[in-house]
């Protein structure tokens, strides 16, 4: 089989190209089976079902070619959860020389064209719909059918324009330590960056110095913010206590499956929020003062941490992006790289390396715990720095790296 030729039709890489089908061939993977997917891939090869997918009631996966079916007693088996579920009645005539299309061994990827919007999509309950058009047997040529429509989907943050599926999610971390000169850059490229984003999408403001502010972009009487120290590390469920998110725990949520996202104006669609965005882009300014013989007071860590549990609060498990832009070293609370105090110099490479750079160790501890939340999480941290002051890059790698983001340190003169 030629796995290139493949891919470009289904929008699908594997690590491996085939899926282990018992707990010992997954434990035994020596790289653990993954699949990149490109969902909104341009292809008209293929195939449209004109009915619903079938749902796992557990973690809500979609039934596909990998699942093991018993036709006797009509039940599949979910090859991500190994829950077994019943088909309904309209797949009664299912057999090993009569599948459905999605069984298929050959279907890994195929649209569905559903013409009943309903915003508990993913329970079972009202996937009644005749198939036939699917199977096997039937005559009906797939390429024949019409492109299933965008739809509006009652989901995460209330309305969703667009097919079913994950709504992405940037949270913007700004340093408003930097020049002003740089902050007004920025400024001006994150509007640029909000305009080109899908109107779906989620985005979140948080803008610091010595404290940690989060912008609520639903709010649009004044400007509303909530202020975290940035010297004191906060947990995930502090975090959310502060912000007034309740979330589900972690440890309860299901792979694939996106949850409500309650209507808070931390993280909003992009279409709900673009004026606020702008306004309160426009309004970051640092409130910390500069002593004389200081470093700006900067809590990047503490900022990052905050971003992440607003992430965890909202339940985000469908991928999102922290994206911080900075321009200095972090002088205060977790993640600190040097005292502000500018008679302290900022440990050098060779500190490293000998074990003399003192909050090295501290930091870096900080960060992997970090690394592990954004794992979890499904979130990617990227950095962005642009400056000619050191930024503590090196105690940032390590969630940075971890999570597959973009680390990019540029020097102006
Ligand atoms: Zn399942």
């Amino acid at each position: 089989m030629d796995f290139v030729e493949l891919e470009a039709i289904e929008g699908l890489r594997w690590s491996w190209n085939a899926w282990p089908t018992t707990k010992n061939e997954v434990s035994s993977l020596v790289i653990p089976l993954s699949i990149m997917c490109t969902p909104l891939m341009q292809s008209t090869e293929l195939p449209i079902l004109p009915y619903d997918p079938q749902i796992c009631t557990r973690c809500a996966a979609v039934l596909n070619p990998y699942a093991r079916v018993d036709y006797l007693s009509r039940i599949w088996d979910c090859p991500f959860c190994y829950n077994r579920n019943h088909f309904p009645i309209s797949y009664s005539g299912i057999g090993e020389t009569n599948l459905p299309a999605e069984l298929f061994p050959t279907y890994n990827a195929v649209e569905y064209k559903i013409d009943k919007v309903d915003s508990k999509f993913g329970s079972n309950l009202h996937l009644n719909y005749g198939w036939s058009n699917g199977f096997s047997s039937s005559n009906v040529s797939l390429s024949s059918m019409s492109v299933g429509t965008p739809r509006n989907i009652g989901g995460a943050g209330g309305e969703v324009r667009g097919f079913v599926g994950p709504v992405p999610a940037f949270v913007f971390v700004v340093d408003a330590c930097m020049v002003e000169e740089e902050l007004r850059a920025v400024k001006n490229e994150l509007l640029l960056v909000v305009e080109q984003l899908p109107e779906n999408a989620l985005v979140g403001l948080i803008a610091f110095d010595a404290m940690v502010r989060v912008y609520d972009l639903g709010f649009s009487d004044c400007s509303r913010v909530v202020v975290f120290h940035g010297g004191r590390e906060v947990s995930s469920e502090q975090t959310q206590q502060f912000l007034g998110i309740c979330s589900t725990k972690w440890g309860q949520q299901q792979l694939g499956k996106t949850t409500v996202i309650q209507k808070l104006g931390f993280l909003l669609p992009v279409s709900e929020c673009e004026f606020n965005f702008t306004t309160a882009i426009e309004e970051i300014c640092s409130l910390a003062v500069v002593m004389p013989g200081h470093r700006p007071q900067r809590c990047t860590g503490a900022a990052t941490s905050v971003a992440v549990g607003l992430l965890e609060g909202c339940s985000v498990n469908t991928g999102a992006r922290i994206m911080i832009f900075t321009s200095g070293p972090a002088t205060l609370g977790p993640g600190i790289v040097v005292d502000s105090d500018l008679s302290d110099a900022i440990r050098t490479h060779g500190d490293l390396i000998n074990g003399h750079a003192p909050n090295y160790t501290k930091s870096c501890s900080f960060y992997n715990q970090l690394s592990q939340r954004l794992s979890d999480a499904s979130v990617v941290l990227d950095l962005f720095a642009c400056s000619l002051d050191q930024v503590g890059a090196a105690e940032l790698k390590g969630p940075v790296e971890s999570s597959g983001g973009f680390m990019m340190l540029g020097g102006v003169v």
